[in-house]
């Protein structure tokens, strides 16, 4: 008994058939034959030693917003859910900021935009996690996560190893990156590192936004010069289907 438990405490939470439905935003009706969610690296390492792991085949699953379940998952579906924001260096133009995997991407952008940092303003409303930015460098209206990444923290899913992604080392391209070429299913994201602007010049390229933000707020030009939470409340007010319609990726699983 007294053994069971310890191994329970020290093992992560494996459960067995679990739903996924709340798991992806299609909520499709699917299931996990094992499911982890990991709330630290130490988890995640604790996890790649276990039997359900070692078995395959593995899923690592954000916020399901790019992945379409078209059965239920054989095999362990793991979900990094690591948390936290931390201003890791700054200096008078711009701001670094050490974001876990697991939290949900326009949670950071709304807080980013109203402490005045900019950068990622134009990424408003993309569904996701933020360990899933890297994954595909998600874009929106003229603006790439990769113009904000400075590195991305992983870990290797066979040895459990701590990986570090320099910017110019993840390959990024449009909607895609070596996380979804030569790294695939080979690592885990825990964590990406934000270079962002103090001061910042909108990228303001994208004619219908910066039209509508004129109409917002009454400006003649300039609209590159208003701040990163009147940008990023110009695109919510315009809620374009076509935004809606970019799911990029479907996987069947
Ligand atoms: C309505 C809608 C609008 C969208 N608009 C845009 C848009 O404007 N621009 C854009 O670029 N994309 C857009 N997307 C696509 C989607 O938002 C992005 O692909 C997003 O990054 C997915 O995040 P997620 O956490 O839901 O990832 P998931 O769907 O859970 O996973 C996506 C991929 O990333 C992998 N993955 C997830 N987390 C990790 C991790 N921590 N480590 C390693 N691999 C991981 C998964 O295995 C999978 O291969 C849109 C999607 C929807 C449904």
């Amino acid at each position: 008994m007294f053994i069971f438990g310890w191994y329970s405490f020290i093992m992560p939470d494996i459960r067995q058939n679990h739903p996924l439905r709340d798991l992806n935003t299609f909520h499709v009706e699917a299931g996990a034959r094992y499911f982890c969610e990991c709330r630290s690296i130490k988890d995640l390492r604790e996890l790649i030693s276990s039997p359900e792991f070692l078995k395959g085949p593995r899923l690592i699953l954000g916020e399901g917003s790019n992945i379409l379940f078209s059965d239920d998952f054989k095999g362990l579906v793991i979900r990094p859910h690591i948390l936290g924001r931390e201003i890791i260096d700054e200096d008078r133009s711009t701001v670094k900021i050490q974001v876990g995997a697991g939290e949900n991407w326009d949670d950071f952008v709304a807080w980013t935009t109203t402490w005045d940092f900019g950068g990622i303003e134009n990424l408003s409303l993309i569904p996701g996690s933020v360990g899933s930015s890297p994954i595909q460098n998600i874009g929106a209206y003229g603006v790439e996560a990769e113009q904000a990444i400075e590195r991305v923290f992983a870990i290797d899913i066979l040895t459990g190893q701590k990986l570090t992604f320099e910017n110019e080392a993840c390959g990024f391209r449009y909607r895609d990156s070596i996380f979804k070429g030569s790294w695939k299913h080979k690592c885990i994201v825990t964590s990406v590192v934000f270079r962002l602007a103090k001061k910042p010049v909108l990228n303001t390229g994208y004619q219908q936004v910066a039209d509508q933000c004129r109409y917002n707020y009454f400006l003649r030009a300039r609209c590159h010069l208003i701040s990163p939470a009147r940008y990023r409340s110009t695109i919510a007010d315009r809620n374009w289907p076509a935004y809606v319609s970019q799911t990029s990726e479907l996987k069947h699983c």
